[in-house]
């Protein structure tokens, strides 16, 4: 962390310690816990939509597990404070796991609306579990005791004050951590986390446990703090505030978590009072025009874009003025700001700030905050791979059937360790769709695989990717949001033996593992010549480097077999020479390649054997001047392109 950071972080807490002994009105400080409060659960949520970008319209329903666990163990069991958090953040992180199950099948708004069903469930529960839950009666506890002494007030708004700090520091090293690429990464392109080894399906659920785990710790806290629960507390309304609020403060930001959690709890106050609702608005319209004259004197913005920004925030402002009580137009103001932030600030409040004021966004993961020139030295990018000669893959018969479409006819194929294979044909031929059989996206209709000596039939990709097979994409799969060195970091997962506690706690296994992969990834970046673009987000990379860096990417999976579709497509012709150049570097590394490319020129170079296919049949194979020679190839193929 940045040195100015960290005194925002110090002096914002010392702040938040102070709160209770400078303002002693406990409306106040209870108003302050439960922004406190809905921070944490935030704090999760931004896990699961900020980051693997899922919809959870569930996470009022597992608050309110984690405020009955604590609320039943403390009644029925006299459960001590400690006990009754722990638990809570247990029970509520297996509830999590639940939810991630739709997850699994569903995604968008499908998802939604299952996560929302999940919600109602609980509640519907906790309404009719009556004898744990006393039902819609609801449960009273007291603020308890810690450690034999009991809390007041105040000492309960610190012990929370302390949990948000420990919270939002674990969050944040979990985020920033290889688990945290891994989340981001789902978002980025599931098919191609896959391929790197990092199991979509196990990801889901993690990002689901660890985000319900914090909606469980809240959850308790809340119970305590409010000294009463009821199963109205965790309805619809509350679900969507709670997205909403990750939404408007700004996805993947604790800033933007803590900032909506505060907007979620005062906005509604707010509006109650006409008055402080003037002062507040105008606060704000100057703000914002401030940001934006800012950002347009930095050239960051233009002025059509801050246009809409400003005139909403000023005609806010105006309203206020005009309106005489807010009663009749609570709801109505309420809704109008929420669209507003969503229609308009995607990218929420902290989004928009740091954009205006061109903020470059803060290193997001232990990567990038690692100085390379310091690493240890990795003399090369590529460890070898094991030698031998032989065959390292072999397909026989595999047919693979869309409908009454046979893309794969039948198909035989033997690849032979440290050559480069060649795979033509024209469009449609069925290349890609060999591909994805190999990589496990797609299960054939018939056929058997075999992969240095085991069968790759029915394994799921991030197996196969683990097992030694990599490959690139014909449409290129990066991850758009992450950098060039995360991208690569995600390959380099299978690296990591680091579990949650050794993240949350920067124990020593997490912090070698780190270095050690930091310096894998910018070696790897150096081999393609990315070096310098290391912290550049993925989707700003131009269209060649894209491709470089995905073939980056594949080789921090330290592959055996290294699957290549089209990746000349696209290129010019400088960096097609310096492709063809990495290629061979690649073999001499002992990784084999399948290279599937319409560039005749780069496949006759470099190929030592070539497989034609047309229609989803193998019509020639051999060396390149024998297939290039062939009757039936140059029907097919050549003919028509390579003139
Ligand atoms: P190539 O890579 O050789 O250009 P593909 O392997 O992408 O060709 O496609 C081979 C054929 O299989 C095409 O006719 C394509 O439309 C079809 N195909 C590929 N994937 C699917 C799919 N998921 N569903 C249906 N048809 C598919
Ligand atoms: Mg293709």
């Amino acid at each position: 962390m940045k040195r100015s950071h960290l005194l925002v972080y110090v002096v914002g807490f010392a702040a938040l310690l102070l709160f209770p002994v400078g303002i002693t009105n406990p409306y106040y400080i209870h108003l302050l816990e439960t922004i406190m409060i809905y921070a944490i659960v935030l704090f999760g949520l931004d896990i699961v939509v900020g980051y693997t970008g899922q919809v959870s319209l569930g996470h009022a329903g597992l608050f309110g597990v984690g405020a009955y666990t604590a609320g039943v163990l403390v009644t029925k069991l006299g459960a001590p404070l400690l006990v009754a958090l722990v638990a809570a953040v247990g029970v509520t992180a297996i509830f999590g796991a639940l939810l991630a199950l739709p997850a699994l099948r569903v995604t968008g708004p499908y998802l939604a609306m299952v996560t929302l069903a999940f919600g109602t469930i609980v509640q519907i529960l906790i309404n009719e579990m009556d004898f744990l839950t006393s039902g819609p009666m609801g449960i009273k506890l007291t603020k308890p005791p810690l450690l034999g002494h009991q809390l007041d007030e105040r000492e309960f708004f610190w012990l929370v004050a302390v949990l948000l700090i420990l919270s939002l520091v674990v969050v944040h090293r979990i985020l920033r951590s290889h688990l945290g690429r891994a989340f981001e990464a789902l978002r980025g392109s599931p098919v191609a986390s896959d391929c790197m080894g990092v199991s979509v399906y196990r990801y889901k659920v993690y990002a689901f446990v660890i985000s319900a785990g914090f909606a469980g710790l809240a959850g308790s806290l809340y119970a305590y703090s409010e000294q009463y629960i009821s199963p109205n507390t965790y309805n619809f309304e509350l679900t969507v505030l709670f997205l909403l609020a990750v939404i408007m403060g700004g996805r993947k930001s604790r800033i933007g978590a803590m900032l909506g959690a505060a907007i979620i709890v005062l906005l509604p106050k707010l509006l109650d009072d006409v008055v402080l609702f003037r002062y507040v608005s105008v606060g704000l319209a100057l703000l914002v025009l401030a940001t934006a004259l800012i950002g347009i004197r930095k050239d960051r913005t233009t002025v059509k874009q801050m246009a809409i920004p400003v005139v909403g925030s000023v005609a806010l402002a105006g309203l206020s003025f005009w309106l005489q009580t807010m009663t009749d137009w609570r709801l109505s103001i309420f809704g109008v700001i929420m669209l507003f932030v969503v229609y308009y600030l995607q990218d929420g409040i902290v989004g928009f700030v740091r954009n205006a004021l061109n903020l470059r966004t803060r290193p997001t993961d232990d990567a990038e905050s690692e100085d390379a020139s310091h690493l240890p030295a990795v003399s090369d990018a590529l460890s070898t791979a094991k030698a031998g000669a032989g065959e390292l893959l072999s397909a026989t018969g595999v047919l693979m059937q869309f409908g009454g479409l046979k893309a794969l006819n039948n198909v035989d194929l033997s690849v032979r360790r440290g050559t480069i294979h060649g795979l033509i044909g024209p469009n449609g031929s069925g290349k890609s769709t060999m591909m994805n059989v190999l990589t496990g996206i797609y299960v054939p209709t018939a056929g058997a695989l075999t992969f240095a000596g085991k069968s790759l039939v029915g394994r799921t990709s991030s197996d196969i990717a683990l097992s030694g097979i990599a490959r690139t994409f014909q449409n290129v799969q990066l991850f758009g949001e992450m950098t060039a060195l995360q991208n690569v970091m995600v390959g380099l997962h299978h690296t990591f033996d680091s579990n949650l506690l050794d993240v949350s706690l920067h124990l020593p296994r997490y912090k070698r593992e780190n270095l050690q992969a930091t310096a894998r990834g910018m070696a790897l970046l150096k081999f393609v010549g990315l070096a310098a673009l290391a912290h550049e987000e993925a989707r700003n990379l131009p269209y060649g480097k894209q491709r470089l860096l995905e073939i980056a990417r594949a080789l921090a999976l330290d592959p055996q077999l290294l699957l290549l579709d089209e990746p000349a497509a696209g290129l010019t012709a400088p960096d097609i020479k310096e492709l063809i150049s990495f290629i061979r570097k690649i073999r001499e590394h002992g990784v084999t390649v399948i290279l599937i490319e319409h560039h005749m020129d780069v496949v006759m170079s470099m190929c030592d054997t070539v497989s034609v296919l047309d229609f989803g049949q193998k019509i020639a194979e051999g060396d390149p001047a024998k297939v290039q020679a062939d009757e039936k190839v140059i029907e097919a193929y050549l003919g028509g392109t390579a003139a």
